[in-house]
């Protein structure tokens, strides 16, 4: 079983296309909430040497809201739809600059991806979203995905970079979602509270009793998305054909450690349905 398990972790070293999803939570410091620029270094290193060993790789990047809430030095965490989206025009900005600046100095070139819910149901613009990303990938530049906070509306929003970047994920045909989490993986029970809870190393199948294991909290004030949100995200990736790996990202160095087929975190194993649809998932459960 054991042997059987590592080799699931080794096949990770043959991925090509690779999503990696890091969260507000995990780019920020959590007393002053300002970047965590020796992380953001460290994570841009990662990627660009993902590159450089011939992989396709996108980025998917909160921390709009949180930081043009510092930019504007607002102490709470803002409610208002329109405080929210004003935070993300300034912050989105800031934050590309900031990733502009660091994969400059690796001569890597990135590109900005800003998606809404109706970029994934409109059929015109999920194909030029297809075809952008597929283009970035062949000049080698590394596209860095958010929601496009700033326009959608409540009910046009993903919700969580969790979920976003499944959907990307399936749009691109990658063959590998990693999210960076402030938790180290998958537990049968939220281990703040229950001291019982077990971890899950590999999961082969998404069932109703796995997915009931998801707890609607994310423990910090400053991302969004909860287990929950990862286990529809991990549904959405492995039924998409990719494999998805939870893993912690207060060391960004695990990025590298995962394509050396090195055990880190919690791996949902690829089921591909070749009935799923992404589009149609979207607007039949997310609409
Ligand atoms: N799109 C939001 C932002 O960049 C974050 C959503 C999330 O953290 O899941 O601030």
């Amino acid at each position: 079983m054991e042997t059987k398990e590592c080799n699931k972790w080794k096949q990770l070293k043959d991925k090509k296309r690779i999503v990696v999803k890091i969260g507000s939570s995990s780019l920020n410091h959590k007393i002053t909430g300002d970047l965590n620029f020796t992380k953001l270094e460290k994570l841009v290193r990662e990627l660009c040497d993902l590159r450089n060993q011939g992989k396709d790789v996108v980025l998917v990047s909160s921390g709009a809201i949180a930081v043009g809430r510092k930019a504007i030095g607002l102490k709470e965490k803002p409610d208002q739809v329109s405080i929210k989206q004003a935070c993300a025009a300034i912050g989105q900005a800031k934050l590309m600059m900031t990733y502009q600046k660091i994969f400059a100095e690796y001569t890597q070139v990135v590109g900005q991806v800003l998606m809404t819910k109706n970029t994934m149901l409109d059929n015109v613009a999920r194909k030029n979203a297809q075809n952008t990303f597929e283009q970035l990938l062949r000049v080698g530049a590394i596209p860095i995905v958010n929601e496009n906070d700033t326009v959608s509306t409540y009910e046009m929003r993903f919700g969580d970079n969790d979920q976003l970047s499944a959907i990307v994920a399936s749009l691109i045909g990658a063959d590998l979602l990693i999210l960076l989490s402030d938790i180290d993986g998958l537990y049968t029970d939220d281990p703040r509270e229950n001291k019982n809870a077990k971890f899950v190393d590999v999961i082969d199948k998404i069932d109703d009793k796995l997915l009931q294991m998801g707890k609607d909290t994310t423990g910090s004030d400053i991302g969004s998305g909860g287990m929950a949100a990862k286990l529809t995200a991990a549904k959405i990736a492995t039924l998409s054909g990719a494999d998805m790996v939870i893993a912690n990202g207060k060391d960004v160095r695990v990025i590298h450690r995962l394509i050396e087929g090195k055990k880190n975190g919690s791996l949902f194993l690829a089921n591909k349905d070749e009935d799923f649809y992404i589009a149609d998932y979207i607007e039949d459960n997310m609409y």
